[in-house]
């Protein structure tokens, strides 16, 4: 999964389909295919690794503990990712 991290107001957004928007509008984002995205703007993409969050959310639901997600900025130049220019 990719979320939007804006540098300015720190919003954090799941991308869509649709294009998303942090709340200062500086960075904006969203899904190009089910494995690839395309953002612009003062921010970068937060990946949360599928497996990681699956198992945490089972095992929350069970015990309502505390489980580790794996969380990692997405490299610029990222395969999976298009950086685009801000106009
Ligand atoms: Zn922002």
């Amino acid at each position: 999964m990719k979320l939007l991290f804006c540098f300015h107001c720190e919003d954090v957004r799941k991308l869509g389909f649709k294009e998303t928007y942090c709340s200062c509008r500086r960075t904006h984002g969203k899904y190009i295919d089910t494995n690839n995205a395309e953002y612009s703007g003062e921010g970068c993409l937060i990946g949360l690794g599928n497996r990681t969050l699956a198992r945490a959310v089972v095992r929350h639901k069970q015990d309502g503990g505390n489980h580790a997600i794996d969380a990692f900025t997405i490299p610029r130049r990222a395969p999976t990712v298009v950086r685009k220019e801000t106009q």
